[in-house]
């Protein structure tokens, strides 16, 4: 029955369109279990009933007609109970209904299994027979595996739409269609979706098919001349210096792309109809099994090279695509896992929204958005990238909601909220100046995070007064190998610059979980545990040191303060390693004779053990400052990126709170200065907390800073601890949650807490 049920599933999967895939499947069902009758019921939710969608036994011509109530009969009670029913004779069952109308004879056995995803009961599979029959457990089993499987194939197609389709009545009002994420980034904003491909990653190129052969003919053989050139010129760059056999390499990769070679191959499949990515996919995924199934080793490990060529090659192809895109007025970007390298690809001003079918809400990309200002809506997995190019789409990024096709009343609804914004924001223009001073007197420093955009200038027209944190990343992230120590001096030069005399904080370099470097590719299964920021750079002194010396010659001449922090320290010993080797850095600059003053040292509260040990920590260096998006992580063991689990990761999670406090309470008994700089320090609601528990910077996006200033402003400490008072109080994040925005609302401060659509 397994290889049945895997045949099952893949004919699903192939399926043309949804409509077959039903129809396919109770054909197999009914063959598998040797039954007489197979029913799919699909719910629609607006009608609130259950539809007849595809059947196999019983009488056709109400397929996608006929509908029930969602509490009548057995199947309402499939559905009610999320479980299965599973009857020897249903005739006797007190739920029971005859639907003689649709050609139901008295069938006896019946079993019916719920269709659920994400907890929502999508339909119920049923099998029925005429005389008495047990469906025994391995049949049942084989139906919930099935039904599980089916889940995902039915949010999909009720994603695209087909699901509203089939269950609604013909000529009826189009209805909405939401799809579910989390919230990236905060903003509403309407748009048209423009699908982004990955770059240069083979296995994630799709097929697809044209009608204009001729074209990707052309831009293909362009693509491969453009490679040729490139090795035809790097080989010549080598021919001194490289040994013969060495060189024999780019003669190797030239052969490779000879026309009778991999690029024949390629146009034959173009001129079957597939496109030139496509084509070359296939390709190259031929060659590199044949090269996998050799024996000599030496010609196994050429299959690297026939994926390197094919990488170079799509490369190409990618760019020249990405270059001819046509990005409409305003753009909302969609992609599998949307990154900051695509974002570069389209023109500032068009850029509405981003829709991340991957990643969740504290991924950098998200952050990023956040920097940049722009809605976003992350881990959106029912999304359907290949069917969605073009649909008007509307992107809730404070509710991790986008709609596709929305309706007059939907869009009017929206448009107003976009308008309410826009009016807020030119308000908030005029705090620029103005201190972060609360209504009675408490003073809290409103810093910046910085490094994910080049954009400095827009930080100070905010009013930071600092940066907390710089993700100095960035610059290693661009390169094609480590940047010297001029180069990152000149770069961090040019903010140190553009921020004196206010303070800067460095931290040191924290690749490793989700940042990873091109040239230097740490694989793991476990990331987030692994080799991350100060693990890697204490195993690199080298990297370490260099950069140091950079950012303490960078202040050279500067009043601003320079803060050097460590990020994911679990232990002093690291503290005392990496203090160990900043003072080294600072003096062999100052051997080379240039003047410069003593950096503070701090560390990155964002792993549990730290905030147990945050009264040591704080002792032995000169600030504290907490990284919220990773203490969360690590705290609820939630990955911050991954979108199954986006729902449990919570900012305001008592515990998280709990710990938040500590943290600050320890640095005050040390008298030493405590920040935050994870994203929840940029939120209304996590601002007027850490504020009552008395963190003295918040660090935060240029682009909510002006929002947190607000709040600041209009509200009192003594307010925001009696509210910090009841919040710890509480035991469930959705209460404090709902608490902390009823409490803005009746503090005049409700323009900072959207209202959710529904
Ligand atoms: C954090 O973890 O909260 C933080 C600020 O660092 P990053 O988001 O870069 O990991
Ligand atoms: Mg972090």
């Amino acid at each position: 029955m397994l290889a049945s049920l895997r045949e099952i599933v893949q004919d699903v999967a192939t399926a043309g369109s949804f409509r077959e895939a039903l129809d396919l499947l109770v054909i197999d069902v009914r063959a598998a279990l040797g039954t007489e009758v197979c029913s799919v019921y699909l719910m629609n939710a607006a009608r609130d009933r259950f539809l007849f969608a595809a059947n196999e036994g019983l009488n056709q011509a109400f397929v996608g007609e006929f509908t029930l109530a969602v509490n009548e009969g057995l199947v309402g009670l499939v559905a009610e109970r999320a479980e299965p029913i599973n009857l020897e004779d249903a005739t006797n069952h007190p739920r029971f209904v005859f639907l003689e109308a649709i050609g139901e004879e008295p069938f006896h056995a019946f079993l019916g299994v719920p269709i659920i995803h994400h907890r929502t009961v999508l339909g119920v599979l049923v099998v029925q027979q005429r005389e008495t029959r047990r469906f025994d457990e391995s049949e049942e089993a084989f139906l919930v595996t099935l039904a599980a499987q089916l889940a995902t194939v039915i949010a999909h197609a009720e994603a695209t739409g087909e699901v509203v389709a089939l269950t609604s009545v013909p000529g009826s009002e189009r209805e909405d269609v939401l799809y579910r994420g989390v919230a990236g980034s905060p903003g509403i904003a309407m748009g048209t979706a423009v699908v982004v491909l990955p770059l240069a990653d083979l296995s994630s190129v799709p097929d697809r098919e044209t009608d204009d052969i001729t074209t990707e003919l052309m831009l293909f053989d362009r693509a491969v001349e453009t490679v040729r050139e490139d090795i035809r010129r790097t080989g010549e760059q080598f021919a001194e210096t490289l040994p013969a056999e060495e060189l024999a390499l780019f003669d190797a990769y030239l052969h490779m792309l000879d026309d009778n070679a991999i690029p024949g191959d390629v146009r034959d499949r173009i001129r079957l109809g597939q496109w030139a990515q496509g084509a070359l996919r296939q390709v190259i995924r031929e060659h590199l099994r044949t090269f996998e199934q050799m024996d000599d080793p030496y010609l196994r490990e050429r299959g690297a090279d026939v994926k390197d060529l094919g990488l170079r090659v799509l490369a190409v192809l990618q760019d020249s695509r990405a270059r001819k895109q046509h990005f409409p007025e305003q753009s909302v970007l969609v992609g599998e896992e949307v990154t900051a390298g695509m974002l570069a690809v389209i023109p500032p001003e068009r850029l509405s929204a981003i829709v991340s079918l991957q990643g969740a809400g504290s991924s950098h990309v998200a952050i990023l958005a956040r920097a940049l200002g722009v809605p976003a809506v992350m881990g959106a997995v029912d999304v359907p990238l290949y069917h969605i190019e073009n649909a008007e789409l509307v992107v809730d990024g404070y509710y991790g909601e986008v709609y596709a096709n929305p309706s007059r009343t939907l869009s009017t609804h929206f448009q107003q909220l976009i308008d309410e914004e826009h009016e807020f924001a030119t308000e908030l223009e005029e705090l620029k100046d103005l201190p972060s001073v609360t209504n009675d007197g408490w003073r809290v420093r409103l810093w910046v995070n910085i490094g994910l955009t080049g954009d400095l200038t827009r930080s100070l027209d905010r009013g930071a007064e600092g940066i907390g944190l710089f993700r100095t990343e960035v610059p290693f992230m661009t390169q094609d190998r480590f940047p010297t120590e001029e180069e990152q001096r000149v770069i961090y030069r040019a903010h140190m610059e553009a921020f004196e005399p206010r303070p800067v904080t460095m931290r040191t370099l924290d690749i490793g979980g989700d940042k990873a470097l091109s040239y230097f590719p740490i694989t793991e299964e476990n990331p987030f545990l692994g080799w991350r920021g100060i693990r890697v750079t204490l195993d690199h002194p080298e990297i370490f040191l260099a950069q140091v010396r950079a950012m303490i010659k960078a202040n050279a001449g500067l009043q601003g303060l320079l803060r050097i922090m460590l990020p994911m320290i679990s232990g002093l010993d690291e503290v005392i390693e990496a203090k160990g080797l900043v003072k080294r850095a600072f003096e062999e600059v100052r051997e080379e004779g240039v003047n410069v003053k003593q950096p503070h040292v701090g560390v990155m509260v964002e792993v549990p053990a730290a905030v147990y040990q945050a009264r040591t920590l704080a002792r032995n260096v000169d600030f504290l400052a907490v990284g919220s998006n990773d203490l969360t992580q690590y705290m609820l063991a939630v990955d911050r990126n991954n979108p199954r689990v986006a729902g449990l990761y919570k900012e305001v999670h008592p515990a998280v709170l709990m710990a938040l406090r500590e943290v600050a309470r320890a640095a005050h008994v040390e008298e030493k200065p405590i920040g935050i700089c994870g994203e929840l320090a940029g939120t209304p609601i996590g601002a007027v907390l850490l504020m009552a528990m008395g963190y003295d910077v918040l660090s935060m996006n240029a682009t909510n800073l002006p929002k947190v200033k607000w709040v600041i402003r209009n509200i009192k400490r003594s307010q925001a601890r009696r509210m910090l008072a009841r919040v710890l109080k509480m035991e469930q994040s959705k209460e404090i949650e709902e608490y902390m925005r009823q409490e803005l609302i009746d503090a005049g401060l409700g323009r900072v807490v959207p209202r959710h659509h529904h």
